[in-house]
């Protein structure tokens, strides 16, 4: 295999602190060397340092959704996230920390040309094909966050730990600026290791696709009941996993979007009444 034309080395990690590019199930990142997207000299197969296991409220990054979605001790929004994305073959390859750093769906990103995100003045999406795009947040980028789980884990207000430090899952998470085209807060060498998961009163996760299996989310609603205050977190609506604060009112759709707004707005008020 080779990464940006020159021959590409693949490592398996001995420990946490790993030099190059960290390679798990490969189901996201083997495409984005193919495409040229993304360049890199070393792979480091990290499955053998990162943990795996579900135990109560810690889940290891390595566990793959096929594992989470079958697991009784996984709060039933993370489950149910599982369990709605991608195909059985994938689920069964697919690692949770890989998951949560999948990049943008974005048909103009993943074709190369040259926008926002990937450094460039303009913002394909905005003025031309964005059926499938942002609703909150779009000025800038329009891309539309991919990530059922990630949803999920900020709903629950699960903490990652990395091999450098604790945060929110949140917090892994931010708006692409024109000083910094990053979409999350990792470091270069930070491995994902583990999740710590509260366990909700109650939780659901409601998804609307193109098609009833295997598609990414137009709009998917994560909704977690915490001490009677529900928190509501929305998939492909807007560039980051999108905490609802105020209404799905306050949405910005795009001229060929709005109908996003219509399949959230229903999803939410169904959340909210399947965990009341
Ligand atoms: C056809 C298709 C449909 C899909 N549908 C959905 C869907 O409906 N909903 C949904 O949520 N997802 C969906 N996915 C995404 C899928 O779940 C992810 O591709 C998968 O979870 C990535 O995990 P992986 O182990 O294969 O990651 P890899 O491809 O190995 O890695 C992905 C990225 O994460 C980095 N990485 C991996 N592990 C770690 C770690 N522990 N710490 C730090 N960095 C790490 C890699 O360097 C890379 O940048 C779909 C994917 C495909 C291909
Ligand atoms: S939505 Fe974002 S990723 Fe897509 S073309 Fe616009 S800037 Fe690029």
């Amino acid at each position: 295999m080779r990464g940006g034309g020159s021959a590409l080395e693949l490592r398996r990690a001995s420990s946490t602190e790993i030099a190059g590019t960290p390679l798990h199930g490969g189901t996201e990142l083997v495409p984005l060397l193919r495409s040229g997207i993304v360049q890199a000299d070393t792979l480091v197969d990290v499955r053998g340092v990162v943990p795996c296991e579900i135990d109560a409220g810690r889940i290891g990054a390595g566990a793959t959704l096929a594992q989470l979605e079958c697991d009784p001790q996984v709060p039933d929004v993370l489950r149910e996230a599982c369990r709605l994305a991608a195909s059985p073959q994938l689920r069964n390859a697919s690692s949770l920390g890989g998951n949560l750093l999948q990049s943008t769906r974005c048909w103009y990103w993943r074709l190369k040309w040259p926008c926002r995100l990937h450094g460039g003045d303009e913002c394909f999406a905005l003025e031309g094909e964005h059926r499938e795009h942002a609703i909150f947040a779009n000025g800038f980028c329009a891309s539309a966050h991919p990530s059922d789980i990630a949803a999920a884990l900020v709903a629950l207000g699960a903490t990652l730990r990395t091999n450098r430090r604790e945060l929110p899952v949140s917090e892994l998470y931010r708006l692409p600026t024109a000083d910094d085209r990053g979409t999350t807060t990792l470091e270069p060498g930070e491995l994902i290791l583990e999740v710590d998961v509260p366990a909700p009163e109650r939780s659901v996760y409601l998804k609307a696709m193109e098609r009833k299996r295997w598609a990414f989310p137009l709009v998917g609603v994560a909704a977690a009941r915490f001490d009677g205050e529900t928190r509501i977190v929305l998939a492909g609506v807007a560039p980051v996993p999108w905490l609802l604060e105020g209404s799905v009112d306050d949405a910005t759709p795009l001229p060929r979007n709005a109908y996003k707004v219509e399949i959230a707005r229903a999803l939410v008020a169904r959340a909210r009444a399947a965990i009341a």
